[in-house]
């Protein structure tokens, strides 16, 4: 069993009720399942489209990692994702950000995933879930987290 970090978002057709569709979804191939708190956050990329809504899911799975990034991606499309533009608006993103204390670098797949360390929507909820963690690079998370304190994210639970 592999211990892995997902992070989830939103800004399209009902964004919390796309994120509780997701955590059933995830369920189905995950046990010591987590959730971190849900923020509404801005949107990266263009600003015309809607805010965001973020959480981070931590779970132990016997999926490999392109296993797991195939049921995410199953996932994203049954609640009818479509790629338009990129950080463009979306239905739902699941990320990988860590598959236990692997690095990655393949066509399909990097982990930890690129951009996580500059995200307050992933920085924040992952500190949420686990203040204790340790990036496979040595970097711990309360030093990033520290960064984002003054975050002007909206909690929602
Ligand atoms: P970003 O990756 O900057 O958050 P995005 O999530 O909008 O952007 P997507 O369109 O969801 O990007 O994914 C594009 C591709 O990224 C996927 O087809 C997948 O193969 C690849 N990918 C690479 N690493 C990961 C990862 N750690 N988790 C999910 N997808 C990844
Ligand atoms: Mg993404
Ligand atoms: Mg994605």
């Amino acid at each position: 069993m592999a211990s892995v970090y997902i992070a989830l978002g939103s800004n399209l057709d009902n964004p919390l009720a796309q994120l509780e569709q997701a955590v059933k979804s995830l369920q189905q191939f995950a046990t010591d399942f987590a959730l971190s708190p849900i923020y509404g956050s801005k949107p990266l990329g263009p600003q015309d489209q809607p805010d965001y809504v973020n959480a981070v899911a931590r779970f132990s799975t016997p999926l490999s990692p392109l296993e797991l990034l195939d049921c995410l991606q199953q996932i994203e499309n049954s609640q009818g994702r479509v790629r338009l533009r990129r950080w463009g608006e979306r239905t739902l993103d699941l990320d990988i950000l860590l598959y236990d204390d692997q690095q990655i670098h393949s066509e399909r797949l990097t982990i930890p995933h690129y951009d996580m360390q500059r995200r307050e929507f992933v920085i924040v909820p992952l500190y949420d879930l686990n203040p204790d963690l340790i990036l496979p690079d040595g970097t711990a998370i309360g030093t990033l987290y520290r960064q984002f304190q003054d975050h002007q994210m909206v909690r929602y639970t």
